[in-house]
């Protein structure tokens, strides 16, 4: 199997790596990002002093914040504007997974114009676009260093997955003293986020040698920090263990694929506005207790980097090991059953089998080691309801 790999051509990776930013866009030889982000921050300064050290290195940047939570085709407008207005060639996406996302379908859209409905997958997308630079600041999405944005159809809801390099960014900045403000849920919900990222890379069908070095990686490294991170937001070494394996996650998955929970997930999140990795892990356990039997191999050494295994342990004893740990984790995190968080019984009945189709048509239950029928997706989100 030959497996194509993409990475950025740029990492600077260590706490006050942000201080650097405006060198790393310089040497790219870029004169005017326009940096998008979201107004929270632009109210802690955190993007002003991004846009200073920008100013340091010479460079003229504009500031964009209107950025939403898991972006709609309706919040790119303003954007696409501000890019045209300044004459951006280079676009900097600073925050969580949704101003990165943000970013990446401005610039491309601001190069062919058209709408993102055009660019989901399975088109590949391979530009042209504008050079995008990431700065996470949550631990996390990993779109810092993936070929993927992910954009919500404001006409139909549908959260769009959309591929392809030209989604890449050219250089990560990933400095986790930025993920330091994060509090307790959002820690979770991104943390089992990269956590999904690392299991799907490792057992989708698209994994290859290189993607399963980073998976199990980022899967060790969050099996001893997210607790931690979750229990004590101050704890610089925990914070800065998360946000390397959220990137090494990111990367893995790029490389390979993510898989059911990802499929299930997106649909979860468009229709109930749900934060994405919260919808991840009302979900990762039982999908995982789904798809063991197809791939107990992968699962197991999943099991194994997690610490919920032995080496001695049989493969089938270590992947059933790992979805009681992933019940654990989710109970230690205090992630709620969609029931205990809120969802309609009625509205989530209604939806599910629309959910079940979109989650399909993503594409990426197709990665799955088991490959669901629309009606187990529907038992599924059935069984996880509660
Ligand atoms: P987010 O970007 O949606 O942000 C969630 C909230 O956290 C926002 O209110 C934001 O202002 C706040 N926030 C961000 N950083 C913070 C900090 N340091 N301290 C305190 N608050 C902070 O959250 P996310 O989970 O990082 O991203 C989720 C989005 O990313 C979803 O839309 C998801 O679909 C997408 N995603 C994309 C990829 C990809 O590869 N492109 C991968 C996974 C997820």
């Amino acid at each position: 199997m030959v497996a194509g790999l993409s990475l950025p051509r740029i990492v600077r990776v260590g706490r006050g790596a942000a201080e650097d930013l405006g060198d790393v866009v310089a040497d790219l030889g870029l004169s005017r990002p326009l940096l998008v982000t979201d107004a929270f921050l632009v109210g802690t300064g955190a993007a002003e002093r991004l846009t200073a050290t920008l100013r340091r290195a010479g460079l003229h940047p504009r500031l964009f914040s209107g950025t939403v939570p898991d972006p709609t085709t309706d919040s790119l407008a303003a954007g696409l504007e501000a890019l045209r207005e300044h004459g951006a060639d280079s676009v900097i996406g600073f925050g969580g997974g949704s101003p990165m996302d943000s970013a990446k379908a401005l610039a491309l859209l601001g190069v062919q114009g058209g709408h993102m409905r055009d660019y989901r997958a399975p088109r590949v997308n391979r530009g042209p676009a504008l050079p995008v630079i990431a700065v996470p600041t949550t631990a996390g999405s990993g779109s810092e260093a993936t070929q993927v944005t992910v954009i919500t159809d404001s006409g139909t809801d549908e959260k769009m997955l959309c591929l392809g390099p030209a989604f890449l960014p050219l250089a990560a900045v990933v400095d986790a003293d930025l993920t330091m403000s994060m509090p307790p849920r959002l820690t979770a919900d991104t943390g089992i986020d990269a956590l999904t990222h690392a299991v799907e890379a490792y057992v989708s069908r698209k994994a290859n040698p290189f993607s399963d070095g980073l998976a199990l990686a980022a899967v060790t490294t969050i099996g001893r920090h997210l607790r931690r991170a979750y229990a004590d937001g101050s704890d610089a070494a925990a914070r800065e263990a998360m946000m390397l394996a959220a990137t090494q996650a990111g990367m893995a998955f790029s490389n390979s694929s993510v898989a059911l929970v990802h499929g299930m997930s997106r649909p979860i999140g468009a229709h109930f506005h749900v934060a994405h990795g919260l919808s991840n892990a009302m979900l990762f356990p039982a999908v995982t207790a789904f798809s063991v039997h197809a791939a107990p191999g992968r699962y197991a050494d999943c099991a194994r980097a997690l610490g919920a295994a032995a080496a001695t342990d049989s493969d089938d004893a270590a992947a059933a090991a790992l979805v009681d740990a992933l019940r654990a984790l989710c109970h230690d995190l205090d992630v709620p059953t969609p029931r205990a968080h809120g969802i309609d019984p009625d509205a989530w009945a209604r939806l599910t089998p629309l959910m079940a189709e979109q989650a399909l048509r993503s594409g990426s239950p197709a990665n799955n080691p088991v490959v669901p029928t629309a009606d187990q997706i529907r038992e599924l989100y059935a069984r996880v309801y509660a």
